[in-house]
């Protein structure tokens, strides 16, 4: 008999072995009930979410028409929540030393071929400026685990140094962080300066599997790492970011134990994830994606983001570069929120491109556009992107966050806050042929915002933006 109990504080308690493996063979069970699966289907519309046993059925149901009504459903519940937004952001490699011994990823402690990178304060001044005149307003930071050469303190004084820059009409208004699991005080810390989203990527949720691809280093320790977001919680950070690496263990596996752990904050903490971001193993320096053999094919991974998007409808979903243009268009569809745009995975990466032979990227990138082309493509597919980051700036974040999302006044807010952002963006930022197509889209989206004081006050911001040079008006 195993022990699950998604109020627990114990990782093997709420990420329960038995449990995943007992909800994969329900769904294996059920995969061809009809009457099943549409009740969950029907579950699914009330728009509350579905919990991890019935998006296993889902996920393991293989009957087309089943699978296009889980599809039409995502992309309805995408449309009334998220609208046609999509929030833009882009990655900032601070350093890559690294003690620990993931398989995976070229960071680890034993590549000695890799360029080890750490960027001083001027050079991180030098990267955020780049980003800023990119248009910018939004950063996910990303550091290796190595406790003498990017210790807590020197992530702190790089994330006060970001926020400090203001170049021309630049600024970083939301910091995210992207760090090792760590301690209370820690994330007390990280708090303290103000981060956004703290972002920890279990990798993969399978104990057995984790310890083998991390065979070395603090990262060893899988309990430790599972239950880093309630340390994080426990330190004030109220907007966590989840994530596996598809492709390290088999993705029914993953998909379960993902939501069993949004199942267990919002259990314990009274707020499920802010985002769920949905990487899939890709070609480093020192690292085969085909030595993986749990690699997912195009059609599974979407798949894989409509049922994230029905099951957790009011977590933001992220996808980044490592993706196609092709796979990112079928999937924005689906379900995800958030993308980045222009991003460079290597240290230093955004000043100075890299010569060839001093590779110091986690991964090559297949989205090689720069911002002003994926803003232009996300216009011209229809959506509005979007560099809004009201919420964490007017404190709504955690449950504050998620009860804008119940009210249904995020129609008031996000909308009139994405067409201010890309306002500043075509004024500041874009070339001629994407303000062009910009100045369009914001006339017309404009009169979509329902209140008519929210519409109005709306309007007079955004031709104070392009008339007066006033920036960051927020809802
Ligand atoms: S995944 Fe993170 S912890 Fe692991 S080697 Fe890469 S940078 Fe280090
Ligand atoms: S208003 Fe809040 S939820 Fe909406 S896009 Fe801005 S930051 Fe996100």
């Amino acid at each position: 008999m195993f022990k699950y109990d998604k109020t627990s504080l114990k990782a093997e308690e709420f990420i329960n072995d038995g449990e995943i493996m007992d909800s994969l063979k329900y769904a294996d069970e059920n995969k061809n009930d009809i009457e099943l699966i549409d009740k969950i289907i029907e579950k699914a519309k009330l728009r509350k979410g579905i919990d991890h046993r019935e998006a296993s059925v889902l996920l393991a149901c293989e009957i087309p028409e089943k699978i296009q009504e889980i599809y039409s459903l995502a992309e309805q519940i995408k449309k009334d929540f998220y609208g046609d937004r999509i929030v833009m952001f882009a990655p900032l490699y601070l350093s890559n030393y690294c003690v620990n011994g993931c398989v995976y990823c070229p960071y680890h402690a034993k590549n000695k071929h890799i360029c080890r990178k750490k960027l001083t304060q001027d050079e991180v001044r030098q990267e955020v400026i780049a980003l800023q005149d990119m248009g910018h307003k939004r950063l996910a930071i990303e550091a290796g685990e190595d406790p003498v050469n990017n210790p807590i303190e020197y992530i702190l004084e790089c994330i006060k140094t970001i926020y400090s820059i203001k170049h021309k009409n630049g600024a970083i208004r939301r910091v995210n962080v992207n760090i090792a699991a760590t301690t209370v005080e820690n994330y007390r810390k990280l708090k303290e300066a103000g981060i956004g989203t703290y972002i920890l990527f279990q990798e993969t949720y399978n104990k057995k599997s984790y310890e083998e691809l991390h065979p070395t280093g603090p990262k060893h320790n899988y309990n430790y790492h599972t239950e880093a977001m309630d340390r994080a919680m426990e330190g004030g950070i109220d907007d966590v970011g989840i994530g596996v690496l598809f492709g390290l263990e088999l993705y029914r596996y993953e998909l379960a134990g993902m939501l069993m752990h949004a199942e267990h904050l919002e259990a314990v903490h009274g707020v499920g994830p802010h985002t769920i971001s949905v990487p899939r193993i890709k070609r480093a320096d020192d690292i085969d994606p085909d030595a993986f053999d749990n690699g997912i094919d195009d059609e599974t991974f979407e798949k894989i983001v409509a049922i994230i998007r029905i099951a957790v409808p009011y977590t933001g979903m992220i996808i980044s570069t490592r993706e196609s243009q092709k796979v990112r268009e079928k999937v924005l569809k689906l379900g995800i929120s958030q993308i980045s745009g222009g991003s460079r995975t290597s240290v230093g990466g955004y000043v100075e491109p890299e010569a060839e032979d001093e590779n110091s990227a986690q991964f090559d990138v297949s989205d090689n556009r720069t911002l002003d082309e994926v803003v232009r493509w996300l216009m011209e597919l229809g959506y509005i992107p979007s560099f809004c980051t009201a919420c964490y700036r007017e404190g709504r974040t955690g449950d504050r966050f998620m009860s804008l999302c119940k009210s249904g006044q995020i129609q008031n807010c996000c909308h009139p806050n994405a067409l201010m952002t890309l306002e500043e963006y075509l004024m500041d930022y874009a070339s001629d042929e994407t303000r062009k197509i910009g100045e369009k889209i914001i006339e017309k989206e404009l009169l979509k915002i329902p209140n008519e004081k929210v519409r109005k006050i709306a309007a007079e911001h955004i031709a104070d933006i392009a008339n007066n040079n006033k920036r960051d008006f927020r809802f």
